[in-house]
Parts: structure tokens; sequence; C-alpha cells
């Protein structure tokens, strides 16, 4: 059974948690901020399920009342789930969640996933609770940043913060849960830059594996290829298909990394080589490799913060990494 106590990583908000709750500081508005797959709803659930519970210890539901049980078997009757009714979360569902918890006459918790798709008015619906908060109706919203939500709402909530996990931790968690092999764990967790929703959904991808070895495939081409620029330019486009790119772009550059590693600790001889070296890698400058690195980093951080041209901008970086590399 999945606990407070037993959910990796997050030692900061597990402390936080445990201290509003023995200090019976609970707000009746919290909210959870944290990217997409690092947990929020897992957390979020959590939360409820100790809200409900009648013998909480702390942030801890016991797990054996009537109310944990039934929200174990997702039968709570106080539990209430709101998610976008398509795009948007709209006025007519918050304010059914306060005309029903008035019905039941029983404490209810409603989880908000996804908040910032409330529209306008159904943030004011909210903010109208919020002001004359009913005792016993507690909302915990889950939102990626607090900045994509009104400063009135994010104002009148109790935040929390989720952290990505530690790749160590991480890896820990797929091995356990998953029966994932250690490399593979340890792979995995560094793709999916500690966020555990990432990493489980890429341990269920019975693709994956597939996926790896097309990757170590172009940073092998662009280490030595020598590919003519029709070739270069097809790679681009095949990659600004792919839904996974920005993983894909992360597991480009963790194998240039290793290759830096290595190329590091033979020189200075400050650690073993492994047993099988990629010797295609070790013949790559250190330095060309940590540019590689550099711009495969500051293309994934394009990609995630603007529109720009997928295509164009990844047949001129295959462009300059296969310069730089070869
Ligand atoms: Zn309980």
């Amino acid at each position: 059974m999945t606990t407070v106590a037993n959910m990796v990583g997050q030692k900061e908000l597990r402390r936080l948690l445990t201290a509003a709750f023995t200090g019976g500081k609970v707000s009746h508005a919290l909210l959870l901020i944290g990217p997409t797959g690092s947990g929020k709803k897992s957390w979020g659930r959590l939360l409820a399920k100790a809200l409900l519970c009648h013998e909480r210890t702390g942030a801890e539901a016991c797990g054996e009342c009537q109310s944990c049980r039934s929200f174990d078997r997702n039968n709570n009757p106080g539990y209430v789930s709101l998610k976008p009714d398509g795009t948007k979360l709209k006025t007519e569902q918050v304010k059914a969640v306060k005309r029903n918890f008035y019905l039941a006459g029983n404490a209810q918790v409603c989880l908000i996933e996804e908040a910032e798709k409330m529209t306008a008015e159904a943030s004011s619906s909210l903010l109208k609770i919020f002001e004359e908060p009913p005792a016993g109706l507690t909302f915990i919203l889950l939102v990626d940043e607090a900045r994509r939500l009104p400063d009135t709402i994010v104002s009148r909530c109790q935040s929390y913060y989720l952290r990505p996990l530690a790749a160590k931790e991480l890896a820990g968690l797929l091995e356990r849960e998953r029966g994932v092999s250690a490399e593979k764990a340890a792979l995995l967790a560094r793709i999916s830059m500690g966020l555990p929703g990432h990493a489980l959904a890429l341990a269920a991808d019975t693709t994956l594996d597939e996926r790896i070895v097309e990757v170590k495939s172009l940073a092998y081409n662009l280490a030595v290829g020598r590919a003519p620029i029709y070739q270069l330019l097809g790679w681009a486009d095949q990659l600004a298909q792919k839904e996974d790119l920005l993983p894909a772009l992360e597991l480009l550059a963790m194998i240039y990394r290793d290759g830096l590693m290595r190329n590091l600790c033979r020189s200075g001889d400050l650690v073993q080589p492994r047993e099988q070296p990629l010797n295609w890698l070790e013949k790559i400058m250190p330095g060309d490799l940590e540019e590689a690195i550099l711009l495969l980093n500051q293309v994934v951080h394009e990609l995630e913060t603007t529109n720009v041209n997928r295509r164009l901008l990844l047949e001129k970086t295959l462009i300059l990494l296969q310069r730089r590399l070869t």
C-alpha cells in the first residue's frame, strides 16, 4: 500500500505536510506544484485519503478505517476528482462540488487536476468558495507552475512543491516496482530527468529498447559516419516527428556525456575504465564532446520553452554535431 512514509523522495514535502497535519494547520485549499510526471496526483490522493481518514496519524491515513477502505476501492463518497471537461475546467464543475457537498452533509475533499485549465469564471467560483470556506470541504489543486494560476487563487492556498527525484531514488523505484534491470533503471532515471511519471511510462513502453538502439546508432553515425548532408536532413526530419523527441535528445546527450566521462577518467587515471569501452566514443576529444552536450542541452531548452520549428532546429543541430564530432 502506498503511504506518505513510503513514497520515494520528497523529503521536504513530507516534512512540511507532516508538520501541517500534526499542528492542525492544514488549510481548506492546498496547492501541489510540480512538473508533469512529478507525482502530484499520487501525493494529492494520499492527502485526500488522510483528510478523510477517521484515525489518521500526522499526514498518514490509517489504511484500515471504513473511509480508507472505501478510498482504496475508489468509492469513498467524500472524494471528488475534477478534471477538465474537454480542454477547460468549467465553472459549472466547480459549483457542482459545493452543491454536492451540502447535499451529502459529510466531509469532502476535491482534487482538481490541471487546475490551470480552469476558465476565468471557474476560478472566480472557486475563489468565492475560498472566501467563505464551508467547514469540512477541502480542495487540493494540482498545477505544473504556480504562475499559471491567478494570483488570487495561489495566495489563498497553502503551497507545496514537488521536486524531481535523485537518479538513484528513481532507479530504485523502477527496479522495485517494475522489475527493471539495474542498468536500464539507471538509464531511465536519467532520461526522465527525475520525474517518476515519465520514468514509469518509459519503463512500460515495449518499444523502448528499440528506440534506445535507434538513438545509440544516431550517436555513433554522427560521430564517425561522415554522413552526407541529405542524410543528416533525413535524420532530422525523422527526429522532428518523434513524440518522444526530448527524451531522445536527452539520451543522445547522455551517450556523449558517458563518452566524456570515459575520456576524462582514462586520461586522469582516476577511475578504471569499464570492461568494454566504446572505442568510437573514446576517440572523440573531450572538448568536442563537451560542446556537443552543451549544444544538445540548449536545443532541449529551446524546444521546451519556445515554439521553434522543430525540423529546422534539428537540421541545424545535426549538422553542427557532425561537424564538431568528426
Ligand atoms: Zn483511515
